[in-house]
């Protein structure tokens, strides 16, 4: 029976009086909360309180088929200035959810697919929560990722369901929990299959089966004189390197080469605010709600959630690049079965597509099967599942794929002759619709596109080592490059998640080009005698994932030898004579076990910092400032259309500190609180060119 239609809430009722409340945001495809909303909601929910409906349970619902909801619309809170007016907006959800758990009737929320931040809040203020065990299913509040914490009462609401320990770990990850596990961990009541999903609703609905007291050690856990040494554990774990559950690790599309990670409240203040607020309150009574509200609403204003906040946005305008392109490539033809392309074969099968991968005789071929192999067999659960993978990767010495194919990736060694015969004899043998491309770091795609007949079909798809880690595939076109094959190129790029960037064809590209500067400025300094554990600490200080020294042992010295000199005869520059020796030596950094450090069981083994005369910040600011010129020149030659474009090539492309926004968004920053005379600090031989620049 129909009760009432608000614009985004519909409401029935059924023959056993349950309210089943069905949210479907009028205005958007996806479910997301925002004032409106919550209004509409409020308004339900005083009917019941004031009996105007009176139904003997409620049960809430998604009406959209792609999940239940994804969170908070964060847009709205990025139009706030004032902290008292985001306390106000926080406090008004936290109130609306707070009538939803004190309703006098029975509440169950059931989840299908996504349900994220305010939706998992919604659903932890009903009293049962049931969920889909299906692939889509996911159930999270991944605040922390957007440098706030929950708001809407998850920080209580979860402590008090599942004990500290879990839910500290839950909220401080920001990770997204498959139906399984999060009744396994008690977030949910149960997780079943979608045929039975309503029958589970209805019977926590009805049936109110009493749940499982908590466990004795949460509950000592939560005690007083217990919060302030569990405080200082939990502290230490967020500050500490390489643990696992770091937050920041579960930001790994940022962070996508296991790197050294070190949060600091500076650059990161929003696990140490929610620690606080558990030691503080234990998560009891309206205290708890108020102060969450209070520290969410500073959160907000701080320059790291702004700068999240700004990446995430960005991210998804890389995810909507090829949207309405009608392009389903389903077979990918790889040439050169090497470093690259054996990892991009065996990605785009991970990715579901038929691959056939081709290299000059079956041996070369051997080596990327067996890595393949062995992605399959991380990445999928069920043998059966890595067995099909398996399946899809072809080996084809004889190029059989290349007819079939949708998109044939070129990566074979860095030679333009190779790669001009190679793609005059592709352009015979590929459909008239497959796309030509090619993974080439360096050689310009017009010096390669002469060789075809029609050389507008070329595109460059450039991917990062190592592929399957790696979210950012750079886009690179030519002024021949015809915009139907980029577009065809970003749909493909999407097609296998990653995310496109657009740039054009010329030295470098962007990750490299404004990289390279940054890395080589390092290595002069380490020429000139500075330690490299200090060259390194700077710039994790500064908030990269790995410092330039380690991570040019990580890249290999040999591929850094030779984008420096290919950066260098384009742009200038000096080559580090220290780089010049080690690749000589054939000391090529972790691959070799030597490099810059040595390395043990495939760890940096690194001298001790010295005890004085290192000032990391000004080191970091001379490394970054390269960067920053480089970024600069980047943008007026035009190698990617923006600002933004740049700022989160460089944060999926190299990890650049997320929480300053990118390179462009901190020469922004930067500029806004220099003073036009600063004092020039020692070992930063930039700062007056970086002063006069900002003057000018
Ligand atoms: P690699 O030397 O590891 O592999 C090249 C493979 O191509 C070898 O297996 C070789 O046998 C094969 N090959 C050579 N000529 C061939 C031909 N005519 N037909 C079939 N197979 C042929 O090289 P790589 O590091 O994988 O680099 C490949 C390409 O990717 C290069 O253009 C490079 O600039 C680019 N790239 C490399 C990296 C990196 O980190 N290595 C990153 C991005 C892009």
């Amino acid at each position: 029976m129909e009760q009432q239609n608000y614009k985004n809430w519909h409401l029935t009722t059924d023959e056993k009086n349950i309210l089943w409340v069905t949210f479907d945001r009028a205005d958007s495809s996806v479910n997301s909360l925002n004032r409106e909303v919550l209004e509409e909601f409020e308004h339900i929910l005083n009917d019941i309180q004031q009996g105007k409906l009176k139904p003997a349970a409620m049960i809430i619902k998604s009406g959209k088929t792609n999940g239940f909801i994804a969170g908070a619309d964060i847009q709205q809170f990025t139009k706030i200035t004032d902290v008292n007016e985001a306390f106000d907006l926080v406090r008004k959800g936290q109130l609306v959810f707070d009538k939803l758990a004190n309703l006098p009737i029975t509440t169950v929320s059931m989840i299908e697919g996504f349900c994220m931040g305010g939706g998992t809040e919604m659903s932890l203020a009903c009293k049962y929560r049931v969920a889909e065990d299906g692939n889509k299913t996911r159930i999270g509040l991944p605040e922390i990722l957007l440098g706030i914490h929950p708001g809407w009462g998850g920080t209580v609401r979860l402590v008090q369901l599942i004990g500290p320990a879990k839910a500290m770990d839950i909220m401080l990850t920001g990770r997204a929990l498959p139906a399984r596990t999060a009744a396994k961990l008690g977030v949910i009541d149960a997780a079943v299959p979608k045929r039975q999903l309503e029958r589970a609703a209805r019977y926590y609905a009805l049936e109110k089966p009493a749940r499982k007291p908590l466990h004795w050690m949460s509950k000592v856990s939560n005690l007083p004189f217990m919060r302030p040494v569990l405080g200082y554990m939990l502290r230490r774990v967020v500050e500490t390197r390489e643990t696992p559950r770091n937050p920041l690790q579960q930001l790994n599309i940022l962070f996508n080469r296991n790197l050294e990670i070190k949060t600091t409240p500076e650059q990161y203040p929003a696990p140490f605010a929610m620690i606080n607020l558990w030691v503080e309150d234990g998560a009891n009574g309206e205290k708890a709600y108020i102060n969450e509200a209070k520290s969410v609403g500073k959160l907000l204003l701080t320059n790291t959630s702004r700068n999240l906040v700004r990446v995430f946005n960005l991210q998804d305008r890389l995810k909507s690049m090829a949207k309405n392109v009608d392009f389903k490539p389903q077979h990918v033809h790889v040439i050169g079965a090497g470093t690259m392309g054996g990892d991009i074969a065996a990605w785009c099968a991970v990715r579901g597509l038929t691959v056939t991968l081709q290299d000059r005789e079956p041996k070369f071929l051997t080596g990327a099967i067996k890595r393949a192999n062995k992605l399959f067999k991380d990445r999928f659960k069920l043998p059966r599942e890595a067995q099909a993978a398996m399946d899809r990767l072809i080996p084809d010495v004889d190029g059989m794929g290349i007819a079939k194919a949708d998109v044939i990736i070129e990566a074979i060694y860095e030679n333009l002759e190779a790669k001009q015969a190679l793609f005059a004899d592709l352009e015979k043998r590929a459909k008239p619709t497959a796309i030509l491309a090619t993974n080439t770091s360096s050689i310009p795609l017009d010096e390669i596109s002469t060789a075809l007949k029609d050389p507008s079909r070329l595109v460059g798809i450039h991917f990062f080592n190592p592929v399957a880690k790696m979210q950012l595939v750079e886009v690179v076109q030519s002024d021949k490059t015809n915009k139907a094959v980029v577009d065809k190129a970003m749909a493909f790029v999407r097609k296998i998640d990653r995310l496109p960037l657009p740039v054009k064809s010329s030295p470098g590209f962007l990750v490299n080009r404004i990289l390279m500067p940054y890395l080589n400025e390092a290595m002069i300094m380490l020429d000139e005698g500075i330690s490299p554990t200090a060259i390194d600490r700077a710039a994790v200080e500064f908030g990269m994932p790995m410092g330039p020294i380690e991570l040019a042992d990580t890249v290999g010295l040999d591929v850094c030898l030779s984008v420096a000199k290919n950066l260098s005869g384009h742009f200038g520059g000096k080559i580090p004579l220290r780089l010049q020796q080690l690749v000589e030596a054939g000391k090529l950094g972790r691959k070799t076990d030597a490099g810059f450090y040595t390395y043990k069981n495939g760890r940096p083994i690194k001298p001790a910092m010295p005890k004085t005369g290192v000032n990391t910040s000004a080191l970091a600011d001379r490394m970054i400032g390269k960067m920053l010129d480089e970024a600069q020149k980047c943008l007026k030659e035009g190698v990617v259309a923006d600002a933004d474009l740049l700022d989160v090539g460089m944060i999926f492309g190299t990890g650049f500190a997320p929480f300053r926004g990118g390179p462009m968004q901190y020469l922004k920053t930067q500029q806004a609180q220099m003073p036009l005379v600063v004092e020039t600090a020692p070992c930063c031989d930039t700062h007056e060119d970086k002063v006069k620049d900002t003057v000018a």
